[in-house]
């Protein structure tokens, strides 16, 4: 009788395993997508030196690529350029709407600046998803120097559609205790399965 209890304890041990590690293996995504490819732009002083070296973006890039794993997406970097000086310092909304001129199709365009002013209160910001008001259906991303290793990540979350969050060490949070590592949840993951999607099948980005 023991031996059976013990058995249907192990059973129901290896049930509940099941069930405690459910959620996350149900959200990790089946698909598995080509590389998102982003164009990086990154302005310049007037000396000509870039506001971040290249090892800067590969680092936050990495990082994406770590927190959109569940999604089945990830990111490769298709091309670096140089940005116009008059880009160094993003002080309103004319100033990050003109980048629309700079945008290269099918690709995720990351803008990388000095300086990021906040439009809608004073001080800065260390990165935005922005939507030009007179680009139909255009947007991007941009990162300011003082971006943190995650800041693309998130970025490239309201990229996929995601909104905030009010969930602590979610990656689309501002609440973050610096020892989780941020992730996306279940709902945020089939968010991103649908924005990928629509972009590969309308072609907004070449995959
Ligand atoms: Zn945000």
């Amino acid at each position: 009788m023991a031996r059976r209890l013990l058995a249907c304890g192990a059973v129901l041990c290896v049930a509940l395993a099941g069930l405690l590690t459910l959620p996350r293996s149900f959200a990790r995504s089946q698909t598995r997508y080509p590389a998102f490819p982003i164009s990086v732009a990154v302005a310049e002083d007037r000396l000509g030196q870039p506001v971040v070296p290249a090892a800067w973006v590969t680092e936050r890039v990495s990082r994406a690529n770590e927190i959109f794993a569940d999604a089945g997406a990830f990111f490769e970097i298709r091309e670096t350029r140089s940005l116009d000086p008059r880009f160094f310092a993003l002080g309103n909304r004319a100033d990050r709407n003109a980048l629309a001129a700079s945008l290269h199709p099918g690709l995720i365009n990351v803008f990388v600046v000095a300086s990021l002013a906040d439009v809608d209160a004073t001080g800065f910001r260390m990165g935005v998803h922005w939507r030009p008001p007179r680009a139909a259906g255009a947007h991007f991303v941009i990162l300011a120097q003082s971006a943190m290793p995650t800041t693309l990540a998130h970025e490239l979350g309201h990229f996929f559609g995601n909104p905030h969050s009010p969930t602590p060490n979610n990656i689309m949070s501002y609440a973050r205790d610096g020892l989780t590592p941020p992730v996306f949840d279940a709902i945020q993951l089939r968010r991103i399965g649908d924005h990928a999607a629509r972009f590969r099948r309308s072609r907004e980005i070449s995959l």
